[in-house]
Order: structure tokens, then sequence, then C-alpha cells
């Protein structure tokens, strides 16, 4: 990294927990000294005592196979009891989800409700002739239904397949051919922004081409019309009629699989990532416990993120059920009907938990402060980001305007392959940086390696590595063992490799520095894409921002930088020799775009990730790879024409 990046990111820009916060949280200094001392004993008295064993697991981890690894290989459980069942004698009647309609429509559900439809659900789903380990693909909004769906499947040792609700027909079927699901659950349309998505209209495209799917049960959601295909579609309502809500929950082993769920695709082919019962859950309730600090009897907690992804599904469903919590759960879109919905309900439920995205925070930024300051948000104690790099500047902005200053910030790196939280702070513990996740969460072992896979001494970046197995790592790829060999364990034998770069700080804070594969060499220097891109989102006109490396005759790549303003900024060439000048006196000349293009949205995942390759294969006037995870394809051909026109320096 840069010495004038650096020079950005450290001493006066720590923040120490507070020692009122310190004094009650969760998690105490020397945890992760206790962890390290026997790692395996940790996880293994997190599993004991935080989930209610069928039959209490003997062994830990298995590691006579990798990099297949298992863990409490010999316990037995249900996912779904421990997510319901066990809190009924006394807290039944505990609010689970607060959940809010985007129309404006509310329903909360308690733990005794949920109970009662996950129970009733899955007694339909058994009356359909599925068995243990059948797949079963869930194409849904923001609904209660949702996590219904899967605790139902869970509940019977279903595997689920969530496909995101903002996906298209084509992506949809792809996962489900790839998954072999032989059911799936959707409903007729899902709010979004004022608008009806067609869910149902876009399995029936689906459908056309996954001729082993032989039942599809609708939830009816709105008032669209929808085509039932007779004898392979039922309605949700129908299927549960008559039910019994009561249904014994399937004993299952700790390595059954709980489900598959496709990576975002933002570097790629999606893959169909499998995760088991007993380390996953093992490993989201620990991390849920202690990264958000959560108390059962007070918190209400709200995880931002569409189930459709890996932080819903672990922290949205499993990890907060399972831990008792109260979460608030929304439908719709955050500038629906207004540009202060989120924090009109933050206000209303007294949320005291939240987390969100770096995507959605440099949204807000861009809207502006007064949509957050109209509303109370005193009620919030801790706030959490995941998904991508935060630039310091969104991480500030974050903490001063929706944290009002004093709630702790947890960044928290992982990914959909690694189930839980990984690299993150423990607040009341871990002192924070804005812009780095900070250290490895108790357990979890995590090093900076070079070429070579040997460690970087502190101050270095280079790869990072996991070295030790986790409890809540992926299993497998599913149906494709050696994919899963070759993409995460070939590149530095005997160790994990998650495709992200690094670096270390002399504190030994780890500095998430983007995807290797986007890593830029401009005249025989590595630069990282995060850190040119925080340092454009650094300049007060910035909302956000991405380069990508293109090739150069004299310099090998070039930087080509494309630059959302904030509203109200107007782009001109002025700007655009202030905006390298910017990034030069930031980071040194080396760093400077070649080119800027202004843009009113950058390319983005569907789960709002910026798709770095797409512009590069603009930038290099190439055909575009795979866009099935694409978000705004139109965005992608206005940039494509100003990248055109643009003059470089
Ligand atoms: P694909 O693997 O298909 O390309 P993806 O990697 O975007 O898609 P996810 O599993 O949803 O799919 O995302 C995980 C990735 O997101 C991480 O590998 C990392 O690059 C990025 N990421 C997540 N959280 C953070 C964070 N707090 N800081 C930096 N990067 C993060
Ligand atoms: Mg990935």
């Amino acid at each position: 990294m840069s010495q004038a990046l650096e020079n950005l990111l450290t001493e006066d820009r720590k923040f120490e927990p507070s020692p009122g916060f310190a004094a009650k949280a969760k998690a105490k200094p020397g945890i992760h000294e206790d962890a390290a001392d026997d790692y395996l004993d940790f996880w293994h008295r997190q599993a004991l005592q935080r989930i209610t064993w069928h039959k209490e697991p003997t062994q830990v981890l298995d590691d006579s196979n990798p990099p297949f690894f298992e863990w409490f290989a010999d316990g037995e459980l249900n996912i779904s009891f421990n997510c319901l069942d066990r809190h009924l004698g006394e807290h039944g009647d505990q609010v689970a989800y607060h959940w809010v309609g985007e129309p404006g429509d509310k329903r909360t559900l308690t733990y005794r409700d949920l109970h009662s439809e996950v129970c009733r659900f899955a007694n339909g789903l058994l009356s359909l002739g599925l068995a243990k380990g059948d797949r079963v693909a869930i194409y849904m909004g923001m609904v209660p239904e949702l996590p219904i769906a899967m605790l139902a499947c869970a509940r019977l040792g279903l595997v689920h397949s969530v496909v995101f609700g903002g996906f298209s027909s084509d992506a949809l079927s792809s996962r489900i051919l790839d998954a072999e699901a032989r059911v799936v659950i959707t409903q007729d349309g899902a709010w979004r922004a004022g608008n009806v998505v067609q869910l149902k209209a876009n399995a029936d495209v689906a459908l056309a081409s996954t001729p082993d799917v032989s039942h599809v049960v609708v939830l009816k959601r709105t008032d669209h019309g929808v085509d039932m295909t007779e004898g392979r579609d039922m309605w949700w309502h129908d299927l549960v009629d008559g039910q019994s809500d009561e249904c014994e929950p399937a004993v299952l082993g700790a390595e059954d699989p709980l489900y598959i769920l496709y990576t975002s695709g933002t570097t790629g082919r999606p893959k169909g990532i499998v995760h088991t019962q007993g380390g996953y859950l093992t490993g989201i309730v620990t991390t849920h416990h202690y990264i958000f600090d959560h108390e059962p009897d007070t918190d209400v907690y709200w995880c931002g993120a569409d189930i459709g992804w890996v932080t819903g599904h672990s922290y949205i469903v499993y990890g907060p059920l399972s831990n008792r919590a109260t979460s608030v759960m929304y439908e719709g879109a955050p500038n629906f009907p207004d540009l202060d919905r989120l924090w009109q309900i933050i206000e209303e439920y007294g949320v005291t938990i939240f987390y969100t995205a770096p995507t959605a925070i440099r949204t807000f930024m861009k809207w502006g402060d007064e949509h957050v300051t109209k509303h109370d948000l005193s009620s919030l104690r801790l706030i959490g980001t995941v998904g991508e790099p935060i630039n310091p500047e969104a991480w500030i902005w974050y903490q001063k305007t929706i944290g009002g200053g004093g709630c702790p910030v947890v960044d928290t790196w992982w990914q959909t392959e690694t189930g839980a939280a990984m690299i993150s702070p423990l607040p009341g513990v871990v002192a924070t940086k804005p812009g780095s996740a900070t250290v490895p969460f108790p357990g979890i072992f995590a090093d900076v390696v070079d070429d070579a896979g040997e460690s970087v001494p502190l101050g270095g970046g280079g790869y990072l590595v996991i070295t030790k197995p986790w409890p809540a790592m992926a299993r497998t790829i599913y149906g494709d063992d050696q994919r899963y060999a070759d993409t995460y364990w070939s590149r530095f034998p005997g160790l994990y490799f998650p495709g992200d770069g690094a670096k270390r700080d002399l504190d030994g804070y780890f500095w998430l520095l983007g995807r290797v594969d986007d890593i830029m060499l401009v005249s025989g220097h590595n630069i990282s894409t995060t850190e040119v891109e925080s340092a454009l989102v650094s300049h007060v006109s910035v909302a956000e921002a991405a380069v990508v490396g293109r090739r150069d005759d004299v310099t090998g790549q070039a930087i080509a930088a494309f630059v959302t303003l904030r509203s109200g900024v107007e782009g001109d060439e002025d700007l655009i020799q202030e905006l390298r000048d910017h990034v030069a006196n930031t980071l040194g000349p080396i760093a400077k775009p070649k080119s800027i293009v202004f843009t009113d949205d950058l390319p983005k995942t569907r789960s709002g990730k910026i798709m770095r390759r797409l512009l590069q294969d603009i930038s290099e006037q190439r055909q575009l790879g795979d866009v099935t995870t694409l978000a705004n394809e139109a965005v992608v051909h206005e940039i494509a024409e100003k990248a055109a026109e643009t003059t470089e320096d």
C-alpha cells in the first residue's frame, strides 16, 4: 500500500471501544487468545453450548480427506428445532419477525406463529412425496413465507436452493438444473419500488427448460393474475389448508446437507456452494452472538440484506432465529415511497442493531444526509457492513450519520463459501479503523502470503488465505468436487484461498484490497482497485467509483476510472483534472487514472457489488463476459458509449 493511503488510514482514525460498551459486551478481552490456545476445543465448546443436539458430537474436526473436511460428524440435530421449538417453552410469545411490506402492510410473527406456519408447510411438502436429501428451489421476494419455506425444508432434511427473487428466468433455470431440484416454491409477484416483479411468470419461462420439476407451489402476495399449470402448480394456501401445525423434526447428521447457494457471480460463472448442518450452525450462532453483541431479551435486530444471498441465510434466518432474536424484515426498496424509508423503519421499531452493505451506504451518502437526520436513530447501538471493502470515507459517514458517532461499526469480511463472518472486529474488544475489517474471529486463522505461499511480514500485502479449517466452511461445490478443490485449495497447497487480496498493517489488522483478479499492474507496480477507488471517494464530489486496469502499450496496464458524483455535482473536464490530481496527491502519481468517465450508475451484481470485469471488457472493447447476475444492463451500454468518447490524459 502506498504511503499516502497509509496516512489516510492510521492511528488518528483508530476508535477504541467505549468503556461503557466494553463493560457489558458479550466478548471479553482474551477471547482470541483463549480460542487460539486450542481452537478445536473452542469450537467444540461453542457447539455444545449454543446448539441443542439430538446427540451431542464427540468428534470435532475430521481432516483425514482434505480439502473435504468434516465437523462434529457424529452429532445429530435439527436446525429448525434449534430455530423454533426450543424457544417455545418460555419465549413462544416473543416476536421473531416484525415484517414490513413495501406497500405499508405489516405482520408480526412470534416464535409460536413461526413454528406453526413452518410445521404446516412442512406437512404440505411431505404430502408432495418429498424425501430427505431432495432439492427444493425457492424463488421468492422478502416475505415471511421465504424463511418459513427454508425452515420447513430444514425440518425435513430437504436441501433448499434459494434463488434471489431479482434474478431472471435464465438464472433461475440454470440453478434449478444445476441443483436438480424437483420442486419450486415461488409467489405470484413481489413488491419492489412500487411495481410487481412477476416471479411466477419468470418461473414459468424457466420451467419450460426444467422438465424434472414436478411441483410448483405459489404463494399469493399481490392481486396480480398468474397462469397455473394443471397438475404441476398449486397455491401455497391450498397446500397448507388442513395441515397439522405439528411436524416432527427429522433427526439429521451434522454433515447432512442443509442448503445449496450460488455465489454472487461477481467474478464469473456462479458456484453452487454446499453447506451442512452442525458446523454451519455453530459458526453462525457463535459469530452472530459475539460480532453483533446480540442480547435476545432486549435487542431489535435488522439485517437489511436479501435472503437470496448468504448474508440473509446466515444472519436473517438461521443465526438470529437460533439465537432467539427479534428481527425486522423489510420487503421492498430503500427508496420507496421516499428516500427515508429505512430510517423511518428504524425509528418506528427502535432498531438497536443494523447490518447493511457498502453499496447501500454509498447510495445513502449520495442521496444526502437530510433523509437520515429527520429521523431519531438513537435506538441504534451497533452497526455493521458486509459485501465489499468499505471505503474509509463511507465508513466514517456511516459511523457519524447513521451511528450517531457512538456505535461500534463492525466491518465483516466473509463469503458464501465461508458460511459465517471470518474477519471482523469484536465490539468492546477490538479497536476499529475505518476501512479495515480488523482481525480474524476467535478460532479463525488468516494470513497474507506472497506468490510462493510464504507469509508476508506485517506491513506488506499479498493474497489473503485461511490457514486452518473452520466449522461453517463450504463442503463442496454441488456436483463438482474437483472444481471445489481447484478453485479454493490448489493455488496454495494446504491453504484456503478465497480469491481476495489483502494487506496487514503493523498492528496486524487486515485491509481487504479487492479481488486478486482485479489487481492492476501499472509500469511494474501492483495497485489495488480498492485503494484507488477509496482515494476517489475521499473527494467531496464523488459518491462512488470503480477502477480497472486496461491494456496499455506503454505501461502494461493503465487505470480507467468510472465515477458517480454526489447529487447536484456536474462532471466536466476541470473536475476530471482535479480528480486525477487528487488521486496523485493521495496515492502518488503512479495511481493516477488515465481516463475518467462520469456515469450515473455503475454495473453491479444483483447483490450490489461492482462488476469490474464488465468495465474492463468495455475498456478493452471486448464482448461482455457472463452478464446473468448483472442488475442494470442499460448502464453498461451507456458507459460503453461514454467511454468511446472519452479523451485520455
Ligand atoms: P463470485 O464468487 O461468484 O464471483 P462473490 O464473490 O461476489 O461472487 P459472495 O460470496 O457474495 O460472492 O461475496 C464474497 C466476496 O465479497 C468476498 O470474497 C469479498 O471479495 C467481498 N467481501 C465481502 N465482505 C467484504 C468485506 N467486509 N470487505 C471486503 N470485501 C468483502
Ligand atoms: Mg466469490
